[in-house]
């Protein structure tokens, strides 16, 4: 459960279709009495990792705020959430997420609709809906399956992708900016077109991701020229 997963589970890109949004679920679980133990409050990390312009509207509402101290206020204020587990590889996160919720300062319900805005807006964004836990790795054809998600969702948050229109005017120059970044983040024998279509990441993903079809996605992308 998250601020994103709330109302776009559902659309999240490469997701399963038919994944139930957290609002549902969280009022379900409500209906029953039943506390939750959210997992994701980050969504993997994504919502740590915001583009600019939100970054900016966030600072404007509140201006010492970290993104995931957004997101993680925003799943506090929850009632019925007993505890939010995070992944936490640095003693800074871990000072952040106690003082967040020690004592927990609830959303107000102006930072709900801004929240709720900002998520409208990412997921109209075409990023693959990977949470880099790993559990897909290793990939036996050496593929970095985690690194290459990540990278591609990067460039789409920044809006370095050179899409969706090859016809705009810097689409020369975002497709070779991007092909750069690329090669430098991963590695050759790390790359999507390393993937042979094997399938065998496909059990092991929980979010139920197409990897190999999305692999075939982000090679397409760095052979993308214009007609
Ligand atoms: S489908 Fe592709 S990415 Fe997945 S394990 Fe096989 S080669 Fe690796
Ligand atoms: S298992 Fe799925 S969500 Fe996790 S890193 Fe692999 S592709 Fe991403």
């Amino acid at each position: 459960m998250n601020y994103l997963d709330w109302n776009h589970a559902q659309k999240r890109g490469g997701r399963r279709r038919g994944d139930a949004n957290a609002e549902y679920l969280y009022g379900r679980l409500e209906k029953l009495g039943i506390q939750c133990v959210i997992m994701e409050p980050l969504r993997g990390g994504a919502l740590s990792d915001v583009t600019d312009d939100i970054r900016q509207q966030m600072a404007r509402a509140r201006k010492d705020d970290t993104p995931a101290r957004w997101a993680f206020r925003w799943v506090g204020s929850h009632p019925d959430v007993l505890t939010a587990l995070s992944g936490m590889n640095r003693m800074e996160h871990l000072k952040e997420n106690l003082e967040t919720f020690s004592p927990l300062e609830p959303c107000t319900t102006v930072e709900n609709e801004l929240l709720a805005r900002i998520a409208d807006k990412m997921s109209g964004l075409p990023t693959i809906g990977c949470t880099t836990c790993a559990y897909c790795m290793p990939c036996k054809y050496g593929v970095d399956i985690p690194g290459n998600f990540a990278f591609y969702n990067k460039a789409v948050s920044e809006g370095r992708l050179p899409l969706p229109d090859s016809s705009a005017p810097d689409f020369d120059e975002k497709r070779v900016a991007y092909l750069e970044s690329y090669r430098a983040a991963i590695p050759a024998a790390a790359r999507a077109n390393k993937c042979q279509d094997c399938g065998e990441c496909l059990t092991k993903c929980p979010q139920q991701l197409p990897i190999p079809t999305n692999m075939s996605r982000l090679v397409e992308m760095t052979r993308k020229k214009r007609d």
